[in-house]
């Protein structure tokens, strides 16, 4: 089929229940077939309609003919020493899209991505030299999730419970707002994946406007905002994003944020430390007064650096880690330290920039269907 006839067709994967009850009453359909269609995509995972095989051939037909099931192909998947997995697929219009899939003792984590590419220009982070490709749809977020998911446990295996996501891949959350959300509302059907907002975090590098609407939203997901610098003429040079929203404004919104907090909801800061340039003692002490001054009381996730060819920085040493923690805690300030994931596959923070060339592609068969 050409492309331009497929990305006309309707993606059934971004639809709600409403939505695709809609398309399936335009097709003479009772609402039922609606709900088996929801299902099979989201709770059997199914990426195709051959494999609906409870529908009859000319509904299948019908559907084939309006709609897919699938916009996402997967092209390679990189797996770590670490067990950490890495996706890489293509949409449609051939860009780019990256997932990594955690593996923890307790519990795993997808990373998910929310644009092809990244307009931001973090000069720590490889996804900057992409650009921003586009913005994905709330389809293509959601199949990203069914793809690693069918992968990691079987197709249609339940899903464990305590499996968590993070908007933490490619691209700015908050610049794909709506279709963040619309894919979140799509996933926590009870009917579908059933991953509650409770169970999503969602990272940016600091768009005020969408943290204000966020601490307005009753079913949400938890936040994290990404400092890498406690002054702002640091900030600038590391985040340009930080000239538009500079860190007055961003940590008030993070104190309103803070503010409409519920029980069991999580709110926290990254920093990602780079060697010799945000990672002194000089610099954790201004973070503390920074953050006390706001009176915020988020603990922050420091990130050591995951260094790439293409990237000016080189990661702190454990020592400097250690400093930095303690300086932090003796002005009152919990941190802890991320653990690198999959830095050996480009998959860790700030390394998904599409790298094609990692030498330890791997065997076991990967449950892609459709
Ligand atoms: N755009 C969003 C989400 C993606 S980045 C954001 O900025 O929050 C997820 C986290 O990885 C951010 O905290 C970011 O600061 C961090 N990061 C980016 N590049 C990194 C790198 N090379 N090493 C370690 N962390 C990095």
């Amino acid at each position: 089929m050409s492309k331009a006839v497929q990305s006309k067709q309707v993606h059934l994967t971004g639809l709600t229940p409403d939505e695709l009850t809609e398309l399936i009453a335009d097709l003479g359909e009772p609402a039922y077939r609606a709900r088996q269609i929801f299902a099979a995509l989201h709770r059997r995972r199914l990426r195709s309609f051959e494999e609906m095989t409870d529908l009859s051939k000319e509904l299948r037909a019908a559907l084939a003919e309006r709609a897919t099931a699938a916009t996402l192909t997967v092209e390679s998947r990189y797996i770590s020493e670490d067990g950490t997995r890495r996706y890489l697929m293509k949409t449609h219009d051939g860009l780019p899209v990256e997932t990594v899939f955690i593996p923890e003792e307790r519990r795993d984590t997808i990373c998910f991505s929310s644009q092809s590419g990244c307009p931001l220009q973090c000069s720590f982070c490889l996804t900057a030299k992409l650009g921003l490709l586009r913005t994905l749809t709330a389809g293509e977020i959601v199949e990203q999730i069914i793809i690693a998911l069918n992968d990691a446990y079987g197709v249609g295996a339940k899903t464990p419970r305590g499996t968590n996501l993070v908007a933490m891949g490619a691209g700015e959350p908050f610049l794909a707002f709506e279709p963040l959300m619309k894919a979140l509302r799509i996933m926590a059907e009870p009917t579908g994946l059933y991953i509650v907002p409770n169970r999503v975090t969602v990272s940016t590098a600091g768009i005020v406007p969408r943290i204000r609407e966020l601490a307005t939203i009753a079913a949400r997901p938890h936040l994290a905002v990404s400092l890498a610098a406690p002054t702002d003429e640091l900030r600038d040079e590391l985040m340009p994003i930080n000239k538009k929203w500079p860190l007055d404004e961003l940590l008030d919104a993070c104190k309103e944020f803070e503010q409409s907090l519920k029980p069991g909801e999580r709110f926290t800061f990254e920093y990602v430390l780079l060697d010799g340039v945000n990672d002194r003692d000089e610099h954790a002490r201004q973070l503390a007064n920074l953050l006390n001054r706001h009176q915020l009381r988020a603990k922050v996730n420091l990130i050591p650096h995951n260094p790439a060819e293409g990237l000016p920085y080189r990661p702190s040493s454990p020592e400097r880690i250690e400093s930095f923690k303690r300086i932090l805690a003796a002005k009152g300030v919990r941190a802890f330290v991320r653990r690198p994931r999959g830095r050996d596959i480009y998959a860790a923070c700030g390394q998904l920039a599409a790298r094609r060339n990692v030498n330890n592609l791997n065997a076991p068969a990967l449950h892609q269907t459709g």
